[in-house]
């Protein structure tokens, strides 16, 4: 029977709340389709620091890096706000990131008919966007050097160095276009070409990898430009890719075409090991409630089957009953309207399994 590891690092606040849904449905997945998941669990962030005194303990770090994937909840919360930023909840995430070798970060803006009174901008705009951003994630002026700020003749000067090498660039264009390859075979790659030189070189080396994808469209834009046209017209996108700060912005920007935050999946993928989270936080304002909305975690749970397993009619099972649930009328409170039926975490979890389980495999 095919086996996979996967490492479930549920994390503190609503985390653990998602986590069990996220589970749920992956035990009806593996119940479909025959495959074998072995779920081995870890306490990291706020979690990990109450149990080790360290966010990310070298057991845990292990375990991921031994296994098929990682989902990850979510981490951090006001409880170790005081402690020091080396052992804050955030820094195991960060940790995690750097020991796989996270380079590529996927963010799929997906706009539910159902929920489409939730954008912020028109539903003529919006209706039936379905995208993807590739953020490059362990380059850019977020890791280069020099940096720092310091005196110079008199007064302070802030530095940070932009730097891409070509082997960088190569790898996340890789990645593009491989994924564009099972989407609409259309890729856009921003830079800003016309004024920094290493996006001179971006475009160039994008361009070069190109021609061994000549069955995709690969266009150019620069990042102003698509910044105003993911408001104008967000539909002319599929998928995109981009630097690490300018992915940074256009994701987060591009997230709010949907409106609800606790149903944006994310994936971020490396040499070996990748990693699957919901785009959210701890919520620790709702945590223990059981109210929070589990679907970004069941939604990250089928990019992991998609792009980690290779089960992209598994991860298509969950896409489509979570758009079923949601056209049946189910609402957690964070998506609540008019007239729907509101339900809990463990309700939401119940339902979305239970209609996997009906689809025929
Ligand atoms: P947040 O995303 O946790 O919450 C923002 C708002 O959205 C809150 O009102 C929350 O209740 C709501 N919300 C978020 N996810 C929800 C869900 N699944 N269902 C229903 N409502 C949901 O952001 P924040 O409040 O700025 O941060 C809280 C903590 O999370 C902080 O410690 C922060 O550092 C951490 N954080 C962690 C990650 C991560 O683990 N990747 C990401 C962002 C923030």
């Amino acid at each position: 029977m095919k086996t996979y590891r996967i490492a479930v690092l549920p994390g503190d606040g609503i985390g653990p709340e998602i986590m069990q849904e996220a589970k749920k449905v992956l035990a009806v997945v593996a119940e479909r389709s025959g495959v074998r998941f072995v779920l081995e669990e870890g306490l990291v962030g706020g979690a990990g620091y109450d149990a080790y005194g360290t966010p990310l303990p070298d057991e845990v770090m292990k375990m991921a890096a031994a296994s098929d994937a990682v989902l990850l909840g979510a981490v951090g919360g006001p409880k170790w706000e005081p402690l020091d930023y080396s052992l804050r909840p955030e820094r195991g995430l960060l940790g995690l990131r750097s020991g796989l070798g996270l380079f590529a970060n996927l963010r799929p803006v997906v706009v539910f008919d159902d929920l489409i009174a939730a954008s912020p901008l028109k539903p003529s705009v919006v209706r039936g966007i379905d995208l993807l951003i590739i953020r490059e994630l362990l380059g850019d002026a977020y890791f280069g050097k020099p940096r720092g700020v310091r005196g110079e003749k008199g007064q302070r000067v802030g530095i940070n160095t932009i730097v891409y090498t070509e082997a960088e660039i190569r790898r996340i264009a890789k990645v593009a276009f491989d994924i564009a390859r099972t989407r609409c075979r259309k890729l856009l790659s921003v830079d800003k070409a016309n004024v920094l030189e290493t996006t001179e070189l971006w475009r160039d080396v994008v361009t070069e990898v190109g021609r061994d994808y000549p069955d995709v469209d690969l266009q150019h834009m620069y990042v102003d430009n698509c910044a105003m046209q993911l408001i104008r017209n967000p539909g002319q996108f599929d998928v995109i890719v981009t630097t690490n700060m300018f992915g940074d912005i256009l994701s987060d920007e591009a997230s709010m075409l949907t409106g609800s935050l606790g149903m944006l999946p994310s994936a971020s993928l490396g040499e070996k090991v990748a990693m699957y989270e919901p785009s959210h936080g701890s919520a620790p304002d709702i945590a223990g409630k059981g109210i929070a909305n589990p679907l970004a975690t069941i939604l990250s749970a089928a990019m992991m089957l998609r792009h980690s397993f290779g089960m992209a009619d598994e991860a298509a099972a969950v896409e489509k009953a979570v758009r079923a649930v949601l056209a049946d009328g189910a609402r957690t409170e964070d998506i609540r309207q008019e007239g729907a039926r509101i339900v809990g975490t463990i309700q939401m979890g119940d339902l979305v399994a239970e209609r996997v389980r009906a689809f025929k495999a």
